[in-house]
């Protein structure tokens, strides 16, 4: 999200502090499976900060994707605060120990001095998105035998052991073995 030269003009001459909100489109890739529906609704404040500018907002978007267990699609709501500081020089000095300034993370500003925050929206998302994507809590996933929705209701197949390697050894076990083929 590319902030307006004019915005940044008064943001920096009078030390204001405005108001920045909209939509913004994240075209990169989130990884992993889960991707965004849609436009991210962008609601924050920008405020001059040594060297640079401050943002601190949140965002709002739906993220779609699937279920670990049972693959049932999953569309889900995420709000994410942000809060970045975007500045030219590295607040590090090599001669000091560099004071932990909190977990705002700083981006670089453009050469010419324009502001991007999408970077900083971005890891703020892939951040936020969960690790696990289940439809409901306690989702019994699939049969591993019939692939039948558990939730719902048994489909039929037995307790037995699964895994199809070990039905050989069971016929053997049982004294059939594989004449039969
Ligand atoms: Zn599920
Ligand atoms: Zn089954």
């Amino acid at each position: 999200m590319q902030v307006d030269r004019g915005l940044l003009l008064k943001v920096r001459e009078r030390n204001l502090t405005v108001p920045l909100t909209g939509q913004w489109r994240d075209e990169t890739d989130l990884g992993g499976d889960l991707r965004l529906e849609g436009a991210v609704d962008v609601d924050g404040l920008l405020s001059r900060e040594e060297g640079g500018y401050r943002f601190r907002g949140s965002l709002t978007t739906r993220v779609v994707g699937a279920c670990d267990r049972c693959m049932t699609p999953v569309n889900m709501e995420l709000h994410v605060p942000v809060e970045a500081t975007f500045t030219t020089a590295p607040e590090t000095d090599a001669s000091e120990e560099a004071e932990p300034v909190g977990e705002v993370p700083n981006y670089p500003l453009e050469k010419d001095g324009e502001l991007d925050l999408s970077p900083a929206f971005h890891e703020s998302l892939i951040f936020a998105l969960p690790m696990k994507v289940l439809c409901q809590e306690d989702c019994l996933g699939l049969c591993p035998r019939c692939g039948a929705l558990l939730a719902q209701g048994p489909c039929g197949c037995s307790d037995e052991p699964v895994d199809p390697r070990l039905s050989p050894l069971q016929a053997l076990l049982s004294g059939k073995g594989r004449s039969e083929t």
